[in-house]
This record gives C-alpha cells, structure tokens and sequence, in this order.
C-alpha cells in the first residue's frame, strides 16, 4: 500500500500543499518582488521569493504560486508538467487557467448541484472529481483511485486536458443548439405568396 502510494503521489507534494506562500522574504525582504511565491520540486523545503530563485534554485524545477480571493492557485501550464491534474477542477482567472492547491472553506451548497467535489462536497462548475489538488490527494490515500503519476513527458496530459476542455465546450454547444434545428419560420412571407386561382379570361 506504501509503495503504491507513493508512486501515486510525488514526494513533494505533500509538503508543497502545506506551504503557506506569501510571506516577506526574510533575506531580501527590502526588495520590490520579496513575497515568497515561488516552490522548488527539487529541494522540497520553504517557499522563497524571486531573488532567492534566481542566487539558489536557477536550474532547479521551480512553481510559481499566485493567489485568488486569497487562496493559493498555480497555473495549469505550470503544474500538468509534473503532475497529473485530470478529475481536478480548473478555473479561468485573470485569462489564465488556474487551479486551486487546497479545499477551501465554503456555504453550504445549494440543492440541485450537479457537480460535487468527492471530499468536500464543493460544488463544481464542470463534471470534475475533485476541487483542489488537496482533495485529489485524500482520495488517493483513502481509495487510491486516482494518481497523480505522468508516465512520460508533460505533453500527453496537456493534449489530454484540451481534448477534455473540447468535449466540454462541444456537449454545451449541443445543449444551447438542438441537432434537427426548425426551419425559420417567416409567415410574412409565406401570406404573399398569391394562392388566388387564376383569374378567368
Ligand atoms: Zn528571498
Ligand atoms: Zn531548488
Ligand atoms: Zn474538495
């Protein structure tokens, strides 16, 4: 079972949903861009801002995290690199497609939700599984029913995730126009057609 987990899960996974960003740079906490917004894969310790990135981690795997309504997010072209996002929700924010790092706190959902998280019970804009990345990861532990592996490379998921994002939109182009579309109707003119029987010579 431990060994299956951690296949599944990769080991700075964990640590990186802990994290709490955005904190002043104790070392360059003078500087413009000081906020410690930046998360290293390879080191797999603090969160550290975009100077510490460039003296400590230049080759490094490096995420950025950007926060919205105060919650942490990371962008879907960053992340679907190192980690299989399917069944997690993404939300356009500010023209990019993001999504959220943790399960965040809610109202309760209103009856007639057709998406709901599996963990949470967030309600979901889109038929995904889970809200965040931090639900993934409880379903994996507990059930192990999902992974966050990439077999090989990035460009398989994000291919995956267009073709996903595809289906999407094309099953609500189906809903908004009926397949067999009436004719237009347009009695104006259907009246000035003459129906009169020739008239008599
Ligand atoms: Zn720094
Ligand atoms: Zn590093
Ligand atoms: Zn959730």
């Amino acid at each position: 079972m431990g060994s299956q987990e951690s296949m599944r899960v990769p080991p700075w996974l964990e640590s990186l949903l802990s994290t709490s960003f955005f904190a002043v740079c104790r070392i360059h906490g003078d500087a413009a861009r000081s906020e410690c917004n930046m998360y290293c894969l390879d080191c797999n310790a603090d969160a550290f801002c975009f100077y510490c990135r460039s003296s400590r981690h230049k080759d490094h795997r490096v995420i950025q995290i950007r926060r919205s309504s105060y919650h942490d997010v990371v962008r879907v072209s960053e992340i679907q690199k190192v980690l299989d996002i399917s069944g997690v929700q993404t939300y356009v924010i500010n023209s990019a497609r993001v999504l959220f790092l943790n399960e965040r706190p809610q109202p309760k959902s209103g009856k007639g939700v057709s998406h709901l998280c599996e963990i949470c019970s967030r309600s979901l804009l889109d038929p995904f599984r889970f809200c965040s990345l931090g639900c993934k990861l409880v379903a994996i532990k507990r059930n192990g029913d999902a992974s966050f592996s990439i077999e090989s490379g990035g460009e398989g998921i994000s291919r995956r995730v267009e073709r996903e994002e595809e289906e999407l939109r094309e099953g609500n182009q189906q809903d908004i126009y009926p397949s067999t579309p009436s004719p237009p109707a347009n009695p104006r003119r259907r009246k000035g057609i003459p129906h009169r029987a020739p008239l008599g010579t």
